[in-house]
């Protein structure tokens, strides 16, 4: 069994050492420095922010929320379709106008996109502006490398392919006071044909259970009223450290922990869920009644092409499983259409296992080509218009399918987060099952459980009122 690579401690109080350097180094110049955040993709990449700006705030910076002005702009990317890519060299070209202005500004790109060799090579021969390149693997060097950069004044590069590690003791700075995201593991062991995240997060690796333990006690004691426990899979959380634990055993440990908060947890995969973690989900009244449990593809022809790990008619039983546990469930789900191969009946079997299903969300995407996954070389003759017409209509029965789950909910009475203010001005919640509720009630609210009366739906989202 592989041994996941902890990081030794002395190796982050030597990392936060060189943040009091830089502190120091920047304290020579007048005023406070600010530092700009810009994370892409996913919840882990949300929470890899996190602990950057945890290492910003040490060494004295502030936050804004633009690059204008910015001491340093640190644009935390994602890889997984090109549109992301796109938008990135898109936004890091428009950043060479603020370094012309700015030219002390320190620019770093880093996170899934920075960690592929053709992007490394395009951010250096293209972008020349661009000080600091590192991917998510030496996160934790972060202090280092900018070091290096502030000292030296040369371009830094830090996309080696080197294996994964578990880094603990890295300062956190969370987007609120309401919701946390805790990582559990990192990486991924699935090769799904059609997905980078292997190939720039690395194999998977489990946290130590008393250090995921303890970071949800804390959060709990300072009053955090959702956690969502995240993985690329969590399911195989804990098969390499040896321990004899899985997934449902730390479910039942953090539901053990004193005070009012939810678990949610993301990303599962279908090859390691069934009835232990089914159960664990119903005996822990803690587990918010919700499961995200991507199926992709309708056919087992293309799940087998996509290297799933299982058949249409195994999801099916799973999710049967689920709701003879947990029969209102909230389930949801991501879909990938136009799969290199697939062909327009396969697609329908996607159009029926939806129909049967019957998903409160669906996430669809368009197959994007990874460059370096197998699925990009894969023969692709279905076209482009033929693959939107379908997309089109998966989405528009999904809506309906939405619309009617959103209906069920009216006139009945739900336990909510009130967790913010929506641009209409009206108050944001969320139902235990993470459904949008939207209602009209005083700020104050904001960050308490309130009873809402469901009284309106829509594709989206509920609209309620107080009881
Ligand atoms: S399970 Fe598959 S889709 Fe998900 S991160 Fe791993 S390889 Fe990618």
């Amino acid at each position: 069994m592989r041994k996941t690579l902890t990081i030794d401690p002395a190796e982050i109080d030597r990392q936060l050492a060189l943040c009091d350097q830089i502190h120091a180094l920047l304290d020579q110049r007048p005023g406070q420095k600010l530092a700009f955040v810009d994370t892409y993709g996913c919840q882990q990449n949300e929470a890899d922010s996190e602990r950057l700006r945890g290492y910003l705030a040490r060494m004295g910076y502030a936050f804004t929320d633009t690059e204008e002005g910015a001491d340093l702009v640190l644009l935390n990317t994602c890889a997984i379709r090109e549109h992301a890519e796109q938008r990135v060299f898109g936004n890091v070209g428009a950043l060479s106008h603020t370094k012309r202005r700015h030219p002390q500004q320190i620019l770093c790109v880093c996170g899934c996109m920075a960690q592929q060799d053709h992007v490394a090579q395009r951010l250096r021969q293209s972008f020349p502006y661009v000080d600091l390149v590192f991917g998510p693997q030496v996160l934790w060097q972060f202090p280092q490398l900018l070091l290096e950069k502030v000292t030296s004044g040369k371009r830094v590069f830090a996309t080696e392919d080197v294996p994964g590690t578990v880094a603990e003791g890295i300062p956190v700075v969370r987007q609120n006071n309401l919701k946390a995201w805790v990582s559990i593991m990192y990486g991924c062991n699935n090769f799904c044909t059609y997905c980078i995240v292997p190939y720039v997060r690395g194999r998977e690796r489990s946290r130590q259970p008393e250090e995921i333990l303890a970071e949800v006690r804390q959060l709990a004691a300072a009053g955090y009223k959702d956690i969502t426990l995240l993985g690329q899979n969590v399911n195989s959380y804990g098969k390499d450290l040896g321990l004899g634990v899985d997934f449902a055993w730390l479910l039942e440990q953090v539901n053990a922990i004193a005070g009012d908060f939810l678990i949610r947890f993301m990303t599962s995969h279908p090859k390691d869920a069934g009835e232990r973690l089914f159960d664990a989900m119903a005996a822990c009244e803690k587990v918010a009644p919700v499961l995200h449990l991507p199926f992709q593809s309708g056919s087992s022809r293309v799940l087998k092409a996509m290297n799933r790990g299982y058949t249409r008619e195994g999801y099916l039983t799973l999710v049967d499983q689920l709701r003879q546990r947990i029969p209102d469930i909230v389930l949801t789900s991501d879909v990938i259409v136009g799969f290199p191969g697939e062909t327009q009946e396969e697609f329908e079997e996607t159009m029926r296992l939806i129909e049967t299903v019957q998903y409160d969300a669906l996430f669809t995407f368009i197959f994007s080509p990874r460059h370096g996954t197998p699925a990009e070389k894969l023969p692709d003759p279905m076209p482009k218009e033929q693959k939107s017409a379908n997309f089109q209509r998966l989405l528009q029965r999904q809506n309906e399918i939405s619309r009617a789950r959103h209906q069920r909910y009216i006139g009945k009475t739900y336990r909510c987060l009130v967790d913010g203010q929506g641009g209409d001005g009206r108050l944001t919640a969320r139902t235990a099952g993470g459904r949008l509720v939207h209602l009209e009630a005083d700020t104050e609210l904001v960050g308490t459980w309130q009873q809402v009366k469901m009284t309106g739906a829509s594709n989206w989202a509920l609209f309620g009122t107080l009881v």
